[in-house]
């Protein structure tokens, strides 16, 4: 049996240390405060019996578990986060416990009156009767990634004071930066020398993903001419009609706000214009590697097209890939789903397989050689002050990582 208080504890420790990363720093970590996490997780990993414990000088954490069975097994990974989110602060955190969860309103700040409300929340209901740890309403929680690597710590912890339960070597990485979309960047793929991996970074118990969207960003340059409006005729080019033209040449629906699942989108985030330059910044993204090539070539059509109305080049399109689907990294390998899969019906948690409308560390470490699909790590409402987590989802998710390791020393999948 888990140690519930135990864990509840470790929680609260690690989400009481502020690890804001920041967008605007070049340095890893972005942010110093982040090496007061890491440093003490370093520790804790060495205190709890954990081999090759290393920090390195970007604050990436190793650590492993040596296989004890005799019999060769697949090297496989935890990975998680311990910066937190940018968009709310993560100062100051000051966690309320909510034992036995009646399914109302939860008030979170009593003189700010501040409601955590399954009215608008409503995956609150999910949890009715558990323990959830909520914030005070001022600052985000930090479950992201907080918890996972609490269900990481408390695994290995588990599985060391647990012989009997029989695992081949286990890998554990932490990163900083995730939140700032960095985690993955200075991660020593070789060195971790993991077979492959899962970051335990998802949100509702069962979650399991292991596709994202290919994304890219497109900057959209358009040059007109600026003249005296009072003796334009002829020569006035207006920039900002021409980007209208371009703006609106695209699919109107095809945007966020009208799709979902795995229907992709182009959504023009930022419009800066004048009369002699309009700039449009643009983000493509879709699951479908073809439709994604589309979605691109469709651009530089529509730019094209515009151009030939002009004697000169009028829209210049900027297009960069950002990252992959590492679907096409995963289903050489869809063992490691089935595992996870496994574990989870074993332990009666039904599985969620769903597309993420996004991109994962996950997805960045498996094209760089390190297949690593997404596992839920149990927190909601994410980067700001409604985040909440049951603790049940918490032991669900340190249950998962020990039979994920347990059926990779004990089945053949891999082979
Ligand atoms: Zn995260």
């Amino acid at each position: 049996m888990l140690d519930k208080q135990r864990i509840i504890n470790r929680f609260i420790s690690y989400v009481t240390v502020d690890t804001e990363s920041d967008p605007n720093s070049d340095t890893t970590p972005s942010t110093s405060k982040q090496w007061d996490l890491a440093n003490a997780l370093a520790d804790e990993l060495k205190s709890i019996g954990m081999h090759d414990v290393s920090i390195d000088e970007n604050a990436y954490i190793m650590a492993t578990l040596p296989s004890n069975v005799d019999h060769d097994v697949p090297v496989i990974g935890f990975i998680s986060h311990f910066d937190t989110s940018p968009d709310f602060t993560g100062a100051n955190v000051k966690p309320q416990l909510v034992e036995n969860y009646n399914g109302k309103d939860i008030v979170l700040n009593k003189e700010l009156d501040i409601i955590l409300s399954p009215d608008y929340f409503e995956d609150l209901l999910l949890y009715k009767g558990q323990t959830l740890i909520t914030t005070d309403g001022t600052t985000l929680l930090g479950a992201d990634d907080k918890a996972g690597i609490c269900e990481i710590v408390s695994a290995m912890e588990y599985l060391i004071q647990h012989p009997e339960i029989k695992h081949g070597t286990i890998k554990v990485g932490f990163t900083p930066d995730e939140e700032i979309g960095r985690g993955a960047h200075k991660f020593d793929v070789e060195k971790f020398g993991a077979d492959w991996a899962y970051t335990m970074d998802g949100s509702q118990v069962g979650e399991l993903e292991f596709e994202n969207f290919n994304a890219a960003s497109a900057t959209v340059s358009v040059q007109g001419k600026i003249v005296h409006p009072g003796y334009a005729k002829g020569k006035m080019v207006n920039s900002m009609y021409i980007a209208t033209e371009f703006i609106n040449a695209l699919p109107r629906f095809e945007t966020p706000e009208h799709t979902e699942d795995y229907q992709g989108f182009f959504h023009l985030s930022q419009i800066d214009g004048k009369v002699d330059e309009t700039v449009l910044k643009y983000i493509i993204r879709d699951h479908d590697k073809k439709h994604f090539e589309a979605r691109k070539d469709a651009m530089v059509k529509l730019a094209d097209d515009i151009n030939s109305e002009y004697e000169r080049e009028v829209i210049r399109i900027d297009i960069k890939d950002q990252y992959y689907n590492m679907r096409g990294k995963i289903e050489p390998v869809m063992h490691i789903i089935d595992i996870a899969e496994e574990a989870m019906k074993l332990l009666h948690i039904k599985p969620i397989i769903k597309p993420i409308r996004g991109g994962t560390d996950g997805s960045q470490l498996s094209y760089m050689g390190l297949p690593c699909p997404n596992i839920f790590a149990g927190g909601h409402n994410f980067h700001g002050r409604y985040e909440y987590v049951p603790v049940e989802s918490i032991l669900k998710a340190t249950q998962v990582i020990c039979k994920i390791a347990e059926l990779t020393a004990t089945k053949s999948y891999y082979i």
